[in-house]
């Protein structure tokens, strides 16, 4: 029997957007604390590889990122706007690209529609690139909330890491499982 790529079986091609959450996906998460300077952001490894083979594939590629440290008051937009400078700098530099970072700074506790898992961030990225299309759209991510976010609007989505209990509690929520960013990318 023929085994079918990932591409194949969702019947991909180069109109797709990519959007991506970045902590424990893109960067090295810091348990219990926040990315708060460039010194504390870290590629985890392959993603500036990952990035390669993205930028071919899809057509859009997008950050949705939590970042409740501001409204924690822990770090200010100014000092998360140089993290993420930092990130398309080095995205760039590689020959990739990011078409835009959005973040939504508030607390978990306000359950604004802007942070994950609420969609705004997604209606904002349609909102400045109305060629997305969020049935031709994957969310790659290492939580529920980027998952739940992905399945809101009607995406696919991909859990990245290695919480395999997670996957087998919220498999409904999760297409498909790889153990980084880089497994995923190399699958397409
Ligand atoms: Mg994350």
């Amino acid at each position: 029997m023929k085994k079918f790529s990932l591409p194949e079986r969702l019947k991909m091609d180069t109109s797709w957007s990519l959007f991506l959450d970045r902590d424990g996906v893109i960067n090295r998460r810091i348990p219990g604390d926040y990315v708060k300077t460039i010194d504390e952001f870290q590629f985890l490894p392959g993603v500036l590889d990952a990035f390669k083979i993205f930028s071919g594939k899809f057509s859009h590629i997008f950050v949705v990122t939590n970042q409740q440290g501001i409204g924690k008051g822990l770090m200010s937009r100014g000092e998360l706007h140089k993290v993420h400078d930092y990130l398309q700098s080095e995205i760039k530099k590689s020959g990739e690209r990011i078409d835009r970072i959005f973040y939504a700074p508030y607390l978990e506790s306000d359950h604004h529609p802007m942070r994950k898992p609420g969609i705004g961030m997604g209606l904002e990225a349609k909102k400045a690139f109305p060629n997305v299309d969020f049935k031709k759209s994957i969310m790659a991510g290492d939580s529920m909330s980027d998952m739940i976010f992905g399945k809101r609007l009607k995406m696919k989505t991909v859990f990245i890491g290695d919480d395999l209990q997670k996957c087998r509690d919220h498999h409904r929520l999760i297409d498909f499982h790889f153990y980084s960013l880089h497994d995923f990318a190399l699958q397409l």
